[in-house]
């Protein structure tokens, strides 16, 4: 499988550059050259696969130039036995053909878990092979931090270093990254904010030349292609367990960064049967204005009770539009420098045709408040707010009561406790046991001063080999 940019000019390459690759050089995101498709009979024979076998059939086809059979068998088994439930990704049912497919029983309790659980393995695997080092280096707000340092734990080819805004992450977020342990991983407090952490990220990149030469950085974050490919697989999986593919489904998804979502799009044109996905955002509502309006257009940040969604623009979102223009790298190059600049459109009949599988809608921290109260009034069941900003909108955009409705529940509510208080409920969101003793961990991280110099020189002290 070669994977191509979709602004077309970066060269193609095969799946452990793309791995170890982050933004083409041409500034495009990488997508597989064609997609593997599935006949609904093959589907079906799936059923009954545990989650590891079913992730295997799926996402083979994409690593196969890569890695044998047999070591990415292990590797996935070996990724989702450390999933707090056997069924992986359980549903719960909220109503009549509504549900939640729970994508937070992994060791940091969010969805991001799948995807780096293995992106950490498989790094290391190719590292090995090709005897090289990489450090992770990142900037967090929350999730994604702790997420790649739990993936990354076990490596030996990977140091990893990750920034976070001292005493402006939650506390909980900040002990699901520092009572993580072990010599490769660093937890880096800077005395700034989340754009200061993220602009030494973005300058280190930028210029690797503190780190003399003798390693090189790599990133984890939601553009990186293997987080998608690992994404795909609980689509195929929800659908199965309730009649798929013999019966085609709709998915609302939480949406950022438009990875979660892309993977549905993927699951779909591999031959599962989705006739709807639900693009649930916050008040950073971009893909809301442009799937309701066909303008996009960037508007200011907005603080939210729903964090992990807080984006400005979303750096997937460029995947879809490779797509809606016909795979078109240069047309999709003009549209983003375009966009760069003030709003933009596409044309109509490109629009409407996102549209006949795309809806959207946008929740506020009110409305995130009263569905978290509203559900746990129904059925005794906590959302997180960013899972409740996926329930409210499928109820406000589903077409057919007849397809089962999934949402996506992207976080375990105990993540996000002041959003549970600030609706009102009285009931606590209690840690799951294999976490309760998160308070009592050991913590280990660094505070660094908000200056770059002095963090790329702890980096370049820091990593094993230094
Ligand atoms: C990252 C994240 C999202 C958004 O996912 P994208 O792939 O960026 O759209 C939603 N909910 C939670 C809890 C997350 O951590």
């Amino acid at each position: 499988m070669r994977y191509i940019s979709t602004r077309g000019e970066a060269p193609a390459l095969g799946f452990e550059d793309v791995l170890l690759t982050g933004l083409a050089s041409d500034g495009g995101l990488y997508v597989p050259e064609s997609l593997p498709h599935f006949s609904l009979e093959e589907i079906r024979s799936w059923r009954g696969l545990s989650y590891s076998e079913l992730a295997f059939n799926i996402m083979h086809p994409f690593v196969s130039d890569a890695i044998p059979e047999d070591d990415f068998r292990k590797m996935l088994d070996e990724t989702y036995a450390g999933f707090a439930h056997k069924a992986v990704a359980p549903l719960v049912q909220l109503d009549t053909n509504e549900w939640v497919l729970e994508l937070f029983r992994g060791p940091t309790l969010a969805f991001k878990d799948f995807a780096l659980q293995l992106l950490g393995r498989l790094l290391d695997y190719v590292l090995e092979k090709r005897k090289q080092h990489v450090v992770i280096m990142g900037a967090t707000s929350g999730d994604t931090g702790s997420a790649a340092i739990e993936g990354c734990r076990h490596c030996e080819h990977v140091d990893i270093f990750i920034l976070h805004p001292h005493q402006r992450v939650s506390e909980v977020q900040r002990r699901q990254m520092t009572t993580v342990i072990g010599d490769n991983i660093h937890n880096i407090a800077v005395e700034g904010n989340f754009d200061d952490c993220q602009k030494m990220v973005k300058e280190s990149f930028g210029d690797q030349s503190f780190l003399g030469g003798k390693t090189q950085l790599a990133a984890v974050n939601s553009i990186n292609w293997a987080r998608i490919m690992a994404q795909i697989v609980y689509y195929f999986q929800a659908s199965l367990a309730l009649g798929g593919p013999d019966r085609s489904m709709a998915f609302s998804v939480p949406t950022g960064n438009f990875g979660d979502i892309f993977a549905g799009y993927l699951a779909k044109k591999m031959g599962l049967p989705i006739s709807q996905l639900v693009i649930a955002t916050n008040r950073n509502d971009i893909l809301h204005r442009f799937m309701s309006g066909n303008r996009y257009e960037q508007h200011q940040l907005e603080h939210t009770l729903s964090p992990s969604m807080d984006i400005m623009v979303s750096s997937n979102f460029e995947r879809l539009l490779f797509d809606l223009h016909g795979r078109d790298g240069a047309a999709v190059k003009e549209l983003l420098e375009n966009a760069a600049k003030g709003p933009v459109s596409i044309e109509d009949y490109r629009w409407r045709h996102a549209r006949k599988l795309f809806d959207s809608d946008a929740v506020d921290d009110k409305t995130t408040c009263e569905t978290i109260r509203e559900v746990f009034e129904q059925n005794e069941y906590l959302l997180d707010p960013h899972t409740a900003i996926g329930v409210k909108a499928a109820r406000n955009c589903r077409r057919d009561p007849s397809v089962p409705m999934i949402t996506l529940g992207t976080a375990h509510p105990a993540k996000f406790p002041d959003a549970i208080a600030e609706s009102g409920l009285t009931v606590k969101p209690e840690l799951p046991p294999h976490m309760a003793d998160l308070f009592e961990r050991e913590e280990r991280y660094t505070v660094l001063d908000n200056d770059v110099t002095g963090v790329q020189s702890f980096i370049a002290e820091h990593w094993k080999n230094a």
